[in-house]
């Protein structure tokens, strides 16, 4: 959320300064660990209709986002397909309602395939699948490359950039790290769930994924397993034949290594995909926190001079491009712009 925001208020003629504890390559941010899912209508599964609003926008803003950076970020727009096995159609068909509750089923990029369309667009899936929806405009993009691209830009715009500096206190117009205090016209908090001793009410929601190597496997489409305990998703990189499957949710502020019982259920869940992941390399597991706040809605909280950005929960790569937009904009209009997403804008008396 910072870097994007830092891009875009750059872009309008900003001076920016970045704080992060963080080196500039890498880190504990939930962003390195994020599947990097752009994927608005699959979330209507759980989430509320202002991600599925602003996701939709954010979709739109990627490819210009990428034209600027100028950089490779794994950008692949080959939209998901949502399967369930068998025993599981009653989620399927749950899924199915809420796109037509939410008037979304006549959206031309909602298709339902037959087992022989399903069987044309993703040969390798498991036959076993008799229906998909396919939501034909989604995309995802690999979050390192993002996250490396985002710093590459900011550093040649000549950002002032304060790397493995931890911020101990945000305030209206000053920022305080265990050295000194700095002054600021504006302060931006976005430090995520790093802002949880200033907000009380953020909450870690536990994920925990795994990248495989599956030299057997040839997938070009997200799929998205509809199951009633998790949401699994298998990501493909299209590059080094590699897939992140993911991922656990679990309400818990808990950052320790994947636990059996979720590496096993990711693994014979990717299996049942398709079964040339069971000849697949385990490359990696990564654990991490995604911070919400109530209702799983991102929040932006005008302080006087200080603005806190939180509450991205599972969604920080497609609503990030949106977010920075909406409050870019509210800062150039001299705080009187309204905002067409009335629930992300909130003030403290
Ligand atoms: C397993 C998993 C899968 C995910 N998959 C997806 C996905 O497919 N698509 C998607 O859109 N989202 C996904 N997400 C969610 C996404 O990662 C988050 O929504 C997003 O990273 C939140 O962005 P943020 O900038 O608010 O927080 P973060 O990414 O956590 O960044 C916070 C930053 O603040 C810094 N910071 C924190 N505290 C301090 C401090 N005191 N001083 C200085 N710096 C500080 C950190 O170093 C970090 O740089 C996933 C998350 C997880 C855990």
């Amino acid at each position: 959320m910072g870097r994007l925001l830092a891009m875009q208020l750059i872009e309008s003629g900003y001076s920016v300064s970045i704080f992060d504890q963080d080196s500039i390559e890498s880190g504990s941010a939930a962003a390195y660990t994020a599947a990097g899912m752009l994927t608005p209508y699959t979330e209507l599964e759980s989430a509320e209709q202002p991600i599925y609003n602003m996701g939709l926008k954010s979709l739109k803003l990627w490819p210009k986002l990428i034209s600027t950076l100028q950089s490779d970020l794994g950008f692949q727009q080959q939209g998901t397909l949502v399967v369930a096995h068998n025993n599981d159609k009653a989620d399927f068909l749950k899924f199915n309602q809420q796109l037509n509750h939410k008037k979304i089923s006549s959206d031309n990029n909602v298709k339902r395939l037959s087992r022989t369309e399903l069987s044309e667009k993703e040969p390798e899936l498991n036959s076993s699948f008799d229906q998909a929806i396919y939501l034909e405009d989604e995309a995802w993009l690999n979050t390192q490359k993002t996250m490396q691209a985002l710093a590459k830009h900011l550093l040649g715009s000549g950002i002032n950039w304060y790397a493995k500096t931890h911020v101990s206190q945000v305030h209206s117009r000053k920022i305080t790290t265990l050295e000194k205090s700095y002054p600021f016209d504006w302060v931006i908090d976005t430090r995520g769930l790093g802002a949880k001793p200033q907000w009380q009410e953020l909450r870690g929601v536990r994920g925990e994924l795994v990248w495989l190597k599956a030299p057997e496997v040839k997938l070009t489409h997200m799929i998205r397993l509809m199951h009633p305990r998790y949401r699994l998703y298998v990501v493909p990189q299209l590059e080094d034949q590699l897939y992140i499957i993911g991922a656990t949710q679990i309400e818990s502020h808990d950052f320790s290594p994947i636990s059996v019982r979720s590496m096993m259920e990711l693994l014979s869940a990717s299996y049942a995909v398709h079964s040339g992941f069971g000849e697949a390399k385990i490359i990696q597991s990564q654990t991490n926190c995604r911070p919400a706040l109530r209702n799983n809605l991102p929040q932006v909280l005008i302080d006087n001079r200080l603005i806190k950005i939180n509450g991205l929960f599972r969604h920080g790569f497609l609503l990030a491009p949106t977010i920075a937009q909406e409050v870019t904009q509210w800062l150039n209009s001299n705080e009187s712009y309204q905002s067409p997403f009335q629930t992300l804008f909130s003030e403290v008396a």
